[in-house]
């Protein structure tokens, strides 16, 4: 996972812009908690009313270990995560998992057969080159992604959900979570404030939000969508979601140019080399989970085809922002347009994001 804020493109905006409401004599009582922590390589806050600050404090703390302990077992950093040691047995073993890593990679699967491979944890060979491109400044050899590709494919992966074994199928294997994790994480933790009776919270894995209950007396949490281009200065639109996700991707931050071409940090699997395309996807659904793996997803398959499987999607609505020399290039699925939005003022400032 990786290090920064990653695009920036799907802020929370600090409470500044709830539209107003009256507050039930039951939430009338309820105060507001912000927390912050550096998790997953990213800062992840969670945001919730609670009656009181132990009980705030309890709930966020039981929170944020939950998501330490995802980050355990999902990290691609740290080598002695349970994705690295799984990724170190010899291939063709079936190796017993937790319950943890085998739903988040029969979640994947799902969505690698959604997209028709376009996301894929099996990318992680193609992503550390283009990782080591962007140390050196310089492009990988088509003969060093070709050398690759034997390790390349989500059809590699075998799930036996009965005995919870994972088999990875060719050598030299290596699973890349990173499109996925921040926002499953973003939903446990949601869940465990929900175990603590904390209903109205928000938990955010920097780009990958995931929205409970509203804040009391409000009909929602606003979250914020900026623009694609890094050069502008700020927020152009927010929309107004409970009990939903949202999550962005784009590479106005995690990118390397070499040679005038800017290569993103997502990799086309298919051709093993980082997206030129300039795109920005956000996605709205049910949970972080489904919005973050589709908002990488809907980047590798470009706007025509990242449109057609939003829109194939129940519960599931996207807004996607090209930038080419013409300029910038909105392109809203069905169901976006039904969703609540706030509009703010020109040029919002946007809110630090570290
Ligand atoms: P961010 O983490 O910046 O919000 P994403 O959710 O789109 O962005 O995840 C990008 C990360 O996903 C990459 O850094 C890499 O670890 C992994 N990745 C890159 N390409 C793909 C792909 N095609 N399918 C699945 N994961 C990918
Ligand atoms: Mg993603």
């Amino acid at each position: 996972m990786k290090i920064t804020w990653p695009f920036n493109f799907a802020t929370f905006l600090p409470g500044l812009l709830f539209v107003s409401g009256c507050s039930t004599p039951a939430t009338h009582s309820l105060q507001r908690f912000e927390f912050t922590q550096p998790q997953m390589g990213s800062l992840f806050s969670i945001t919730l009313y609670a009656p009181d600050k132990v009980t705030a404090d309890q709930a966020a703390k039981a929170a944020f270990d939950r998501v330490a302990e995802l980050n355990r077992i999902m990290s691609d950093y740290d080598p002695q995560s349970e994705l690295m040691q799984l990724c170190r047995k010899p291939s063709g073993l079936p190796v017993r998992v937790s319950d943890d890593l085998f739903d988040i990679l029969q979640q994947s699967q799902k969505f690698s057969r959604l997209s028709n491979g376009a996301f894929d944890v099996t990318v992680g060979p193609y992503v550390r080159v283009w990782r080591s491109a962007r140390k050196r400044k310089a492009l990988p050899s088509p003969e060093t992604i070709s050398a690759l590709t034997g390790s390349i494919g989500y059809q590699k992966i075998r799930l036996d959900p009965h005995a919870k074994t994972v088999t990875l199928l060719a050598a030299g294997m290596q699973l890349d979570l990173g499109g996925i994790a921040k926002g499953y994480a973003a939903d446990k933790a949601l869940a465990v404030l929900r175990h603590h009776g904390i209903t109205r919270a928000m938990a955010a894995a920097s780009g990958d939000i995931a929205v409970g209950d509203p804040p009391p007396g409000r009909q929602g949490w606003t979250i914020g969508i900026a623009s694609i281009d890094s050069s502008a200065s700020g927020l152009t639109q927010a929309v107004l979601l409970k009990n939903a996700a949202v999550s962005t991707s784009g590479d106005t931050e995690q990118f390397v140019e070499i040679g005038g071409v800017r290569y993103s940090h997502i990799v086309d699997p298919a051709t093993g080399r980082g997206l030129t395309e300039r795109i920005g996807v956000t996605i709205i659904a049910r949970n972080a989970m489904t919005t973050d793996a589709l908002a990488t997803a809907v980047s590798v398959m470009g706007a025509e085809r990242g449109l057609r499987l939003i829109d194939s999607l129940s519960d599931v609505s996207g807004l996607i922002v090209t930038l080419d020399d013409d300029g910038k290039h909105f392109l809203e699925s069905h169901r976006f347009k039904q969703v609540r939005k706030v509009h703010l003022p020109k040029d919002t400032p946007r809110p630090a994001s570290k």
